[in-house]
């Protein structure tokens, strides 16, 4: 086991253990897992999302559900392997019926977020909805007059990270397609960006 994956290993053993989380009795009344993440702990791009949905917490996995197949499809839209690449969420447990999670339980798992980002060293973030967009955007650029979602998608934001040159791609949620197909257009466009950044 390479040092990174210990270290994740790390990071994931703390969370499981996080009681102080209000999300931690619902996990073990349904025998949920908590969903740290997968994929490589090299990538060149972290996606991060918001929270684990109910078929995410059964099987550990993150966007495993109808999000996820949405995100698949955009991933090879862009012909990226899955297994290239790190997908997390902020909120590594899932809230209950979906709900949005707190600001409180945001800020309570974020730390473990920026850890797994720092060990990942990524040149690439994308965030996947409004609230993985508002705590990367305001973890690395705190100066940056945030706007919506809708202003925001696609465009990219630049950091000079301990690790170098890290681009930040704001895009909406793969859910945001299951409402109104037609918005699948909207992410691919965006999908296109990160391709390009990774050449
Ligand atoms: N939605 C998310 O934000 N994350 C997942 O892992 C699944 C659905």
């Amino acid at each position: 086991m390479s040092v990174k994956d210990k270290e994740m290993k790390r990071i994931e053993r703390s969370v499981v253990r996080l009681k102080k989380s209000p999300l931690y009795l619902y996990r073990k009344d349904n025998g949920y897992k908590v969903v740290i993440g997968e994929g490589a702990l090299d990538a060149p791009v972290v996606f991060v999302g918001e929270a684990p949905g109910r078929k995410e917490a059964e099987t550990g996995k993150p966007f495993c559900g109808a999000s996820g197949r949405v995100f698949n499809e955009l991933l090879t839209h862009i012909k990226l392997d899955r297994d290239s690449v790190y997908v997390t969420n902020i909120v590594k447990d899932r809230p209950p019926a979906n709900r949005d999670p707190s600001k409180a339980e945001i800020e309570l798992y974020k730390p473990y977020l920026i850890e797994q980002i720092e060990l990942i060293q990524p040149k690439v973030i994308a965030t996947l909805g409004r609230h993985p967009m508002s705590v990367v955007i305001k973890h690395f650029l705190p100066e940056t007059n945030l706007l919506s979602i809708g202003e925001m998608h696609g465009k990219l934001l630049e950091v000079d990270a301990k690790w170098g040159r890290l681009y930040i791609i704001p895009l909406y949620h793969p859910a945001f397609t299951l409402y109104n197909r037609k918005n699948l257009s909207v992410l691919k466009k965006d999908f296109i960006r990160i391709k390009k950044l990774l050449k």
